[in-house]
Parts: C-alpha cells; structure tokens; sequence
C-alpha cells in the first residue's frame, strides 16, 4: 500500500508553510552541528515560548500547574521539555523523542602531533561511518575545552566564510592502485583518520632550540594559547568534535530537498521541537513532553544517553510537585505514556534498490514513517510496536489527514539498526519507532525530502494533540 506523492497533494498555502518549517530547520542544523550546541539552541528556543528550568523553579519553592512550561538540561547535551496538562501526570504523558548526537569525528585526548612537516590532531570516530567518506572534504571542529580554572572555552572554526577548514588527507588516485584493490572498510582505517592542522613551524627562537623537532607543534600550540587561552594539557578535558563544514543547502533543480550533515537525527529532533514549542500557548489535557538525547549513535549509553535516568528523575519531581512523592505514582506516568520516538528512516535510493524491499521500504516525499520494528537478523534487538496500539496512530493521523508510510530498514537480512524505542518500551509505555526517510544515512552529507519535514512536524503535532 503506498501513498500519493506528496508535493502532488500540497496547496499553495501547504507549500508556503512548507518552505518556512524548512527555513527554520536548515537554520537550526547551522547552529546545532553538535549534540551541545543542538541542546543550547533547543534551550534557547524553549525560553522564548516561556519554558523554566525545572530544578530551579522545585528550588524556588514555586509551584506547578497545568500551562507550566518547564524544562531539564542533562549536561549541557541531552533536553527533557514537559508542557503540564490538566489531568494527572500519572495518568500518562505523550512523549515524542529523538536524539541531537550525529556520526562524526571525535579528538583524542592526546591529540596534537607532528609527522615530517604536518601538524595534525589525533583522533577517534564516534558512530558508524565509511571512514572514506570523511575523507578529502572540508571540516570544521566544533566544541569544548573545560579548564581546571572551571571556565569552559567554545570553539567553533570552519563556519564562517573567513575561518579556515580542516581536511582528512586521501591517497592521490595516481598512486592508489594497491589501495583500490582493498575493501571499502580497510581503504581509510581508524588510526589514519587524522585531521590536517598545520604545515608551518614555530619561527625559530632560543626558547625551542631544545625542542626544534617539535616546532609544527610549538605553533599550533601557540595559536591555541593566543587564540583560546588553553594548553597543551588541556586538551585532557576538551570535546572536540570534526563535523563537515558548511550549511544545509537546498538540493536539486527543484529545491525539493535538503543536504545538510547530521541530519540523523536532527531531522527528528527540530521537528519534533517545532511541533512541542508551536503548542506553548495551548493547555492541554494530557502533559506533553519532548525528549531530545545524546549518544543514540554510540548505544543510547551513559550519563546523557537515553539509558540514563535523567528523565525518569525529571518525572519523579513532576510527579512529586504536583501529586504527591509516589514511586509507583512515577511509574503508572511512564507505563501509561505513549511516545513517538522518532529517528531517521532508510530512504529507498532506486541505485541501490537491491538493499531494499520496494514494498515496506520508506520512500522520500512519502510523509512521516512508522516502523513496527527495526532490529537486525530476525528482529534482534527491536522494540516492537503493539498493533493495538499501531491502530490508534492510524485512527490519529488519518484524522488529521496526516500522510504516512510503514517500512521496514532494508531488506531482511541485509543490514539493520536500533533507536531508543526499545528504552523506553522497558517502562511499559506504547512506544513506536516513527521518522523521517533520508538518503546517505551517515555520510557527511544526508539527503531528506522538505515535504517530509514538513509532514513530520505536522504529524508530531497531531500526535500531541491528539
Ligand atoms: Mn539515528
Ligand atoms: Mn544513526
């Protein structure tokens, strides 16, 4: 069963709207090319519609009520927004979440080193990528350096027009022949994925005379010094991250779709926000909440991951602030909530339809996708939607006149992957894997569909008021 083209369906006025959802989306992956600065934008966005910090207002002694915006920052990377309804928190909630991390390249600890007239950084891949895309395309470093002096530098080079970029050196072609015989996942290996930071030494004084060898280093050092105030030891306790430099742009003739990098899964995550923030003025019956995560990508692990119980906690204070302080008043909320936990889709690509089965794949311009399941080998590891449930989201979306597709990630056997549904399934909550379909998920640069962007913030919404 497949759904209509969605450009053949919009209005004029469907279209306009469109554009402007998209606007705003393209400049949000511009400021948020990291899971922090997706969280700081996401914090940002959330104050201007009037949302509080949480354990603030609880210290404040202030109390919360139906209407109240309020908000947790996990760390500075992961966001928790709740809008609070009338009825009872225990009564359930609807989630909708996703997560801000994005495949990239991290910085080791260690990382600045010299070799025969280059200076580089060290480094060591997060998510999974092909090394060889990240090759031989201009980068930008992104992120922290937190001194012991408590102050914490931001760094961003490589956005703006003036700054320099970085690069991952290939093999000239020329003499790649050994190389092109290699398989693609031993072409670039993990070591060699090094960035190229500097090619000219430290001007030769008497202070480096000892050191001479080093004087590629000595200057990056010295930059770094100059520019941030940091040294060489600092880089202990920096987050550095090299994602691809530049900003989402339109792509095709048509301007019909988006390539922009970290699309997984921001494509959810803005979508969802829209569609949380755009309802700020309402009072709803049941409390929405907006769950935006880190570290989906590295197994939804550790303190900001979506294995973490920063969320449940934010929970257990909402329930305690406005019913009483109940455990298992904390768990009828969670095990009565319904989610959408949205990531990207695999987009079926026609040059490479073998990975696909054409009728439960996911096809750009088709509107939000739903996935009963994702998993690998049989289903491993999947959270597995209930049909009862499924039936509902049918009832809510075709309501609302919302376009949607059910697909699976490939073929059967060919490949697979995971969310954070099956996370928060462990609650007992109705919780399905939905999203938006990309193409080239996990390269630099991501294809999506802006009328997929736009049918997503317009199905989350309906999701929440539903
Ligand atoms: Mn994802
Ligand atoms: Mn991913």
């Amino acid at each position: 069963m497949k759904k209509d083209n969605l450009w053949l369906g919009y209005t004029g006025t469907d279209k306009k709207n469109m554009n402007e959802v998209c606007e705003r989306y393209k400049e949000c992956l511009d400021k948020g090319k990291t899971e922090r600065e997706c969280a700081s934008l996401a914090v940002e966005l959330a104050e201007e519609k009037g949302y509080k910090e949480l354990y603030g207002t609880l210290e404040r002694g202030e109390a919360i009520k139906a209407g109240d915006k309020l908000y947790v920052l996990q760390m500075n990377k992961s966001v928790a927004l709740f809008q609070i309804g009338r009825k009872p928190i225990s009564e359930g909630m609807k989630i909708l979440g996703a997560h801000m991390d994005s495949p990239r390249i991290d910085v080791k600890q260690n990382p600045v080193y010299e070799k025969e007239g280059f200076a580089y950084f060290d480094t060591h891949y997060y998510g999974g990528i092909k090394k060889y895309q990240w090759t031989a395309i201009p980068l930008a470093l992104h992120g922290v350096i937190a001194k012991k002096d408590g102050t914490t530098v931001r760094v961003s080079i490589g956005e703006k027009e003036e700054d320099p970029v970085f690069v991952i050196t290939d093999l000239l072609v020329h003499l790649a022949g050994e190389q092109m015989a290699k398989k693609a996942a031993e072409v670039v290996t993990g070591e060699n994925l090094d960035l190229l930071i500097g090619n000219c030494p430290l001007e030769q004084n008497k202070e480096l005379e000892k050191e001479e060898k080093e004087a590629l280093k000595a200057n990056i050092l010295k930059i770094l010094s100059e520019t941030y105030g940091v040294e060489e030891e600092d880089f202990l306790s920096a987050e550095l991250e090299i994602v691809p430099a530049g900003k989402a742009r339109d792509l095709g003739l048509d301007r019909s779709m988006i390539l922009a990098y970290g699309q997984d899964d921001r494509i959810c995550s803005f979508t969802s926000l829209f569609a949380m923030l755009d309802l700020a003025d309402e009072i709803t019956d049941t409390t929405l909440c907006c769950l935006l995560v880190d570290k989906e990508e590295i197994g939804s692990v550790g303190a900001t991951g979506m294995e973490s119980r920063f969320f449940e906690n934010a929970v257990a204070e909402l329930v305690a602030a406005t019913e009483r302080d109940s455990q298992l008043l904390v768990r009828r909320a969670l095990s009565n909530s319904m989610m959408l936990s949205s990531d990207v889709s695999a987009g079926y690509d026609p040059l490479y339809a073998s990975a696909f089965e054409k009728n439960n794949a996911a096809f750009l311009a088709k509107g939000l996708t739903f996935n009963k399941y994702t998993g690998s080998r049989g289903k491993s590891g999947s959270n597995d939607a209930n049909a009862e449930y499924i039936a509902e989201l049918r009832r809510i979306m075709d309501n609302a006149g919302i376009t949607y597709q059910f697909a699976e990630l490939g073929k059967v056997d060919v490949g697979g992957g995971g969310t954070i549904a099956y996370i928060m399934a462990k609650y007992g909550m109705n919780v399905i894997d939905s999203g938006v379909a990309v193409l080239n998920m996990h390269a630099p640069y991501e294809v999506s569909s802006k009328a997929d962007v736009y049918e997503a913030v317009r199905g989350y919404t309906a999701f929440l008021k539903a």
